[in-house]
């Protein structure tokens, strides 16, 4: 069986392994554009923080091209598919070094080919000074030619500007945060959530300029300016665009079924529309539990997985995919914020009848030396009191408490349920009730209250 495999950063990586290991009479070849694997993109605000052991990002990769190779995979660095013939089951790849255009034949494909940055075509965008933020050669260029900018602006506040405005402005930059909407994470978080981000970044000396758009970039012999739609100038030395991702598909355009922005939908067990064309990952859409309904969600969270279950999956429908609820966290400015599911401003963009308690508690007794509090949300259907969704923020490492929400949207868990599962009880950790319990009880009197 000839298996090839186009695109290897994590869902690749993933499909691969599992792919040798779970048929190792395969014939895997897989086809690398760039000259590296595995880069974990969300170590580049860490470096950029200084967070990062020894300063050395060679850490963060975690797979090399030898080591697929020494587990039995022909790894093509370097080397771009440039089209695929679902029909004809034969590819076109393209070796980078040399020129060389060859074609291929499969039994199987993997689709790995990820995402590409949103790059909108608005005046002077493609200036020198404009950074993207994606790959390790988007990372490269941020390590080695940024640090001679003293004045940075990030455009869009989603997690990875709000990741990287935090990092520079630790580091003492001049930090400008511009985005199109009123708040920052607006997608991840509620309002009482991301008054406490706005008001730490203006602590940390981070200029917001929320509610704009930017229109145009003008590149100056010392700088660059971006305009805004309500006619701001923001000047500074670079600026670093993160205003999203989209599947990078194209190559199948037309093969295979798709969501409106290109993302291959894929059945349970990860085949595409075409049975041997599989997806996973930033190139693929994910089965998004708290709707029901398929979504983008570009995480490496579900590059994995779904990397895994394409390996293990490729010749027979073994293990199906349990969907995601896009559970995500960060840390800024020594504050924890996860989330999970569905917040109330998703809820009502996609017209769902939602219902939201937030609580403010200790997470532990105030007879200890110290304590922190911790703000909570829980977002559930009314009727069928299922969760939906939930987010924490505490300086307390809260984040493993959003991954119990996401248990409870995964299994389909009620309000009730969740107020009164066991959890443990120390004074050390928590109360009596811990606080996710006391979040579900407030919800529940919320609902007898009616
Ligand atoms: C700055 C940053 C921080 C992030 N932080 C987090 C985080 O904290 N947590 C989290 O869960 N996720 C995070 N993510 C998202 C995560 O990095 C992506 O979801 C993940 O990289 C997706 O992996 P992938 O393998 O599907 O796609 P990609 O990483 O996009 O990789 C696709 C690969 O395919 C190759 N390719 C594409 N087309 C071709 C072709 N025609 N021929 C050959 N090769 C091709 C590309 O070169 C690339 O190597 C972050 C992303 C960024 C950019």
């Amino acid at each position: 069986m000839k298996v090839i495999v186009v695109g290897c950063t994590h869902a690749g990586t993933f499909a691969i392994k599992r792919a040798i290991a779970d048929h190792p009479d395969a014939e895997v070849t897989v086809y690398e554009k760039n000259d590296n694997i595995s880069f974990l993109s969300c170590g580049i605000a860490l470096y950029l923080g200084k967070e990062i052991k020894n300063n050395d990002p060679q850490g963060l990769f975690y797979s090399s091209p030898e080591e697929l190779e020494s587990l039995g995979a022909n790894v093509q660095m370097k080397h771009e598919v440039t089209e695929i013939d679902s029909k004809a089951k034969t590819i076109k790849v393209k070796d980078l070094t040399s020129g060389e255009e060859k074609e291929e034949t499969y039994d199987k494909l993997i689709m790995t080919t990820g995402s590409l940055p949103i790059v909108p075509p608005i005046p002077g965008i493609d200036s020198k000074r404009v950074y993207l933020c994606k790959n390790w050669n988007d990372a490269k260029k941020l390590f080695d030619e940024a640090p001679k900018a003293k004045s940075i602006t990030v455009i869009g506040s989603g997690y990875i500007g709000a990741e990287l405005a935090e990092a520079y402005s630790n580091q003492n930059f001049d930090v400008n945060l511009v985005d199109g909407s009123e708040r920052v994470l607006y997608k991840y978080f509620d309002p009482k959530f991301t008054e406490i981000l706005a008001e730490d970044y203006e602590n940390h000396g981070v200029n917001l300029e929320l509610g704009s758009k930017v229109a145009a970039f003008e590149e100056q012999a010392d700088g660059i300016i971006v305009k805004t739609n309500d006619d701001k100038e923001i000047k500074s030395d670079i600026a670093i665009l993160c205003i999203g991702f989209k599947p990078n598909t194209s190559l199948l355009d037309g093969q295979v079924d798709m969501m409106d922005n290109g993302a291959i939908i894929t059945d349970d067990y990860m085949h595409s529309t075409n049975h041997d064309i599989f997806a996973a990952g930033d190139s693929a859409a994910v089965h998004y539990n708290p709707t029901g309904q398929n979504a983008y969600i570009p995480l490496a969270t579900n590059a994995v997985r779904q990397g895994l279950l394409v390996g293990e999956n490729l010749t027979e429908d073994k293990t199906k995919y349990m969907g995601t609820q896009s559970s995500s966290g960060l840390k800024l400015y020594g504050r924890t914020y996860v989330s999970t599911g569905l917040n109330m401003a998703a809820a009502k963009a996609q017209n769902i009848n939602a219902h939201q308690v937030i609580v403010e508690d200790n997470y532990r007794p105030e007879f200890m030396k110290t304590t922190d509090s911790v703000l909570m949300s829980l977002v559930y259907d009314p009727d069928s009191r299922r969760i939906l969704g939930g987010a924490l923020t505490s300086m307390y490492d809260v984040s493993q408490s959003a991954n119990v929400l996401s248990v409870c949207i995964q299994n389909k868990n009620t309000i009730d349920d969740l107020a009164m599962v066991d959890m443990l009880f120390q004074p050390q950790f928590d109360r009596p009730f811990n606080y996710l319990n006391i979040l579900a009880q407030a919800a529940q009197a919320k609902e007898t209250k009616k």
